[in-house]
């Protein structure tokens, strides 16, 4: 029987990845119905404002703070011209109170300024807004435009996505690259916030649940049937050298590795 040609071969292997990463996807889908953005906001303003203050911040956080901003400053125009002191003091739970309002107030000036106060729907636009990374414009062109031009890759998404071996990467534009190779597009949006679910409420940092992860079978960490049975000591050592947004990357044996 004649061997196939590389292309052909190349071909197979490139759709039995995307199927495996879609079969995966999809599994989470079913597991976390409930799965989307957690930031509360009404608009793409104050999806913009929400994404900035959860940098190193929990979403709950973020939530409890925006209710009473957005009632101060319901529009760029409006927190364009914001005292910082007083920002500061309405957004000084959620941590790095000053960069932030410096972000904010920035943000919503450039947003005045370059686009009639409007927020713009394309990441080149949105990238050029201070305090605004590739990150967040993904997070707004998804949630708030419909649009899918990346994927948002977060702390829980670095972590889920090696884990499961959906990515292999400690460098998260390298992590989203691999993400959007492994999926079709119209999943970009969705598998940022499910991810993140499965990460906080499943695939927890230190701790994660294998013994009733509901894609156990599916999963390429290894170490998770360590966790699953209770023999974490070995476990443990090698989630030291799980890859982290800003730490050491993986050794050889602890790096995630497709089944
Ligand atoms: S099996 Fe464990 S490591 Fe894998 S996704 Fe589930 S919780 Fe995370």
């Amino acid at each position: 029987m004649p061997k196939p040609a590389a292309g052909q071969a190349r071909r197979r292997s490139t759709r039995a990845t995307l199927i495996d990463a879609v079969r995966l996807i999809e599994a989470l889908r079913h597991a976390h119905p409930e799965a989307t953005c957690a930031l509360q906001h009404d608009n793409a303003f104050e999806l913009v404002v929400a994404t900035i203050l959860s940098a190193q911040c929990t979403d709950r956080r973020v939530n409890e703070v925006t209710p009473a901003l957005f009632r101060r400053y319901p529009n760029a125009a409006a927190l364009a011209a914001a005292q910082p002191a007083e920002v500061e003091g309405l957004i000084r739970p959620t941590g790095f109170f000053r960069a932030k309002t410096r972000s904010l107030i920035g943000c919503a000036q450039a947003l005045v300024r370059d686009h009639g106060g409007e927020v713009p729907n394309s990441m080149a636009a949105l990238v050029q807004l201070p305090g605004v990374g590739r990150k967040t414009a993904n997070v707004v062109l998804g949630h708030a435009f419909g649009i899918s031009e990346g994927i948002a890759v977060d702390t829980h998404v670095l972590r889920v996505a090696n884990r499961l071996g959906l990515a292999q990467a400690v460098d998260p534009a390298e992590v989203e690259r691999q993400l959007m190779a492994a999926l079709p597009k119209d999943l970009w949006a969705f598998v940022s916030d499910v991810l993140i679910f499965h990460g906080r409420k499943v695939c927890a940092a230190r701790r994660p649940a294998c013994d009733g992860c509901p894609v156990f079978s599916l999963c390429a960490w290894p170490d998770r049937e360590a966790f699953a049975f209770g023999t974490t000591g070995k476990a443990t050592r090698a989630m030291r050298r799980e890859p982290q947004p800003s730490g050491e990357p993986p050794s050889a044996s602890s790096a995630p590795r497709r089944r």
